[in-house]
């Protein structure tokens, strides 16, 4: 009876690690999204490489979870190659690659734009993601392992008007099409290529954005949750968590997603859906 009950738990854990073997690239992985990504498919048995800027946050995640931490600008390309480099030197290969790294938009009117500030943007959201996908597919298509899962991180801004400043949402609709681009040349090679879109995640990118948002610096995590809670999901009083997103992520990398490529899933407790914006 106990050699039943532990066989049973043993085949339990192996069952629900779907992730078991693989060996991941995290690209904002120090905290919010990524960090709450890296720690559930290190629960699921994957090998993680977080590529971030912040390395004390990053370089404990790691170790905390057993994976590996590198310093990594994405808006520069040889950091995304080192990044994708350690990971195949670490484990002989690469199966999942999520391109999460992001910045948000200071905002401000179009007429006034700073075309600097844009570039830097675009720099760092575009060609992080790009840079991402280039050394992803490479890896995969060279590393003779079956397969392969790309995923990038879109937003709910490249959905609705008005929900990012301009640069933000140029950006994130720029990774929509990538990514559809990317997932028809790909799928040959067993490569998929999906985005999420999360919406209203609370995270300290959030923070920073509602700060400008309501003119109130002191305003905390557990007011903008209740604020999206009430004002920006169609679940009242539910607002969309990290984990909801790494989720997400985690059944897109899966082989329970093994027939979804050039898709967008949308997490934003049906915000989107809204006839009107609510916020
Ligand atoms: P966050 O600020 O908590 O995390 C972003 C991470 O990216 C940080 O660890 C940061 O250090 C890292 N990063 C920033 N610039 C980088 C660079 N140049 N190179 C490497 N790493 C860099 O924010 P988050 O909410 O967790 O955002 C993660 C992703 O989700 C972003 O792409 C963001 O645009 C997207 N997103 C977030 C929301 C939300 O509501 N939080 C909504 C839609 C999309």
């Amino acid at each position: 009876m106990e050699t039943d009950t532990r066989m049973h738990d043993e085949i339990q854990s192996l069952s629900t690690k779907r992730l078991m073997g693989k060996v991941a690239v995290i690209t904002g992985g120090a905290r919010g999204i990524g960090a709450a990504t890296a720690k559930l498919f290190a629960q699921n048995g994957a090998y993680v490489v977080i590529a971030d800027l912040l390395d004390e946050l990053g370089a404990n995640l790691a170790d905390s979870i057993g994976g590996r931490y590198i310093h990594c600008d994405v808006s520069k390309e040889a950091d995304v190659e080192s990044a994708i480099k350690l990971a195949l030197t670490w484990k002989g290969g690469l199966d999942i690659m999520f391109n999460n790294a992001g910045i948000g938009d200071a905002g401000g009117s179009i007429t006034n734009l700073d075309m600097d500030q844009v570039k830097y943007l675009v720099s760092i959201n575009v060609y992080g993601n790009l840079h991402g996908m280039k050394y992803a597919a490479q890896a995969m298509i060279k590393g003779g392992r079956k397969g392969g899962c790309i995923i990038c991180t879109s937003s709910s801004a490249a959905l609705m008007g008005g929900l990012g400043g301009h640069a933000y949402t140029l950006s994130k609709e720029a990774i929509l099409g990538m990514m559809r681009s990317a997932a028809c040349e790909l799928g040959v090679h067993g490569i998929r290529v999906n985005c999420v879109s999360p919406h209203g995640v609370p995270s300290e990118m959030l923070v920073s954005a509602y700060r400008k948002f309501l003119g109130r610096m002191d305003v905390n995590l557990e007011e903008i949750s209740k604020i999206i809670g009430e004002r920006a999901s169609l679940l009242p009083g539910r607002c969309g968590s990290t984990e909801d997103v790494a989720h997400a992520v985690l059944y897109l990398a899966s082989e329970n997603a093994e027939y979804i490529t050039g898709h967008n899933l949308v997490l934003d407790g049906g915000y989107t859906s809204a006839s009107s914006n609510m916020s």
